[in-house]
């Protein structure tokens, strides 16, 4: 009896809520009011996440540190975690492969390069290539570092606020308001990259690590990427190969993804070359935030292309 007047209770509490605010939630099970639970696959997604929710949301990226992102797969329970969030931000580009293989609810996960999918880059075969003694990898299918392209960065901070306001309708002004502040940043920091990169004049440059493809794209980068780690000192076969390239790309940069190791910089700069480090980010850096980081790298690249 108890339970029949209760469901008509429900079913009349239904029946008042607006049409609007019923299709505009992610799911029937989501109340559109209350903390947003918000996971991501990667610091860049969660930083602009963050930025824009604010403290209305809980925004949260279990990737232990140290590990990349992008190879990462999480444990059972965390996949429950992620399971029970409101909104679970992707970064497309095959990023986080582990997602393809997860029974995550449909209605709540965000691609935020589905607009941009016709920019997404292939890695060509010629490219792919695994080894270390780091972990086995290898770069094939779509170069998933998106956000180096600050344009690209901006579109999916467009994406996640997109989700936000999909999901808190009622605090869409608020959430506008946090993300015209992102994207001047964002813009800012894109227009300093440009203008740094333009100094390098086209002279060849070389990537430590082949992430930085949206980068190389973006900032007119005439690059060429090797594979190696900061913290391990090249073997004698990568200096041989490297010299056999500096033959054809004359490079006085080397990108990294961080600080190589001082013996490693010292070798490259009896070859002439400056190392400059400019961190993606995929994962959080230990101080600082996403733009300090592309900060710091525009820092870099400057002080680099005065040498
Ligand atoms: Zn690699």
């Amino acid at each position: 009896m108890r339970a029949g007047f209760g469901l008509l209770l429900m079913s009349m509490l239904l029946a008042c809520t607006p049409e609007s605010s019923r299709e505009s939630a992610p799911t029937s099970e989501t109340a559109s009011s209350g903390i947003l639970n918000i996971y991501t696959v990667n610091y860049p997604l969660a930083y602009m996440a963050q930025r824009i929710v604010g403290s209305t949301g809980d925004v949260s990226f279990p990737t232990p540190p140290d590990v990349d992102p992008a190879t990462w797969s999480p444990g059972p329970e965390t996949i429950i975690d992620y399971q029970q969030a409101d909104l679970i931000l992707l970064n497309g580009a095959g990023y986080a492969a582990w997602v393809a293989n997860a029974s995550l609810p449909r209605s709540r996960l965000v691609d935020t390069t589905a607009g941009i999918a016709d920019r997404l880059i292939p890695i060509e075969s010629s490219v792919t290539h695994s080894h270390g003694p780091t972990g086995d990898h290898s770069h094939s299918g779509t170069a998933f570092t998106t956000w180096l392209d600050l344009e690209i960065a901006l579109e999916q901070a467009r994406a996640v606020l997109d989700a936000l306001v999909r999901a808190r309708p009622e605090q869409e002004e608020e959430f506008r308001r946090a993300f015209a502040t992102l994207e001047a940043e964002l813009q800012d920091a894109d227009a300093q990259l440009i203008a740094a990169a333009r100094k390098l004049n086209n002279q060849p440059v070389l990537f430590s690590h082949p992430v930085y493809q949206y980068f190389a794209r973006r900032y007119e980068l005439n690059g060429y990427a090797v594979h190696w780690e900061p913290d391990e000192l090249p073997e004698d076969a990568l200096w041989v190969q490297l010299k056999a390239v500096l033959r054809e790309h004359p490079a006085k940069i080397m990108i990294w993804e961080s600080d190589p190791l001082p013996e490693t910089r010292q070798r490259l700069l009896k070859l002439g070359i400056e190392s400059v480090v400019l961190q993606p980010g995929g994962n959080k850096p230990p101080e600082g935030d996403l733009l300090d980081l592309f900060r710091a790298g525009i820092s870099a690249i400057e002080g680099a292309t005065k040498i």
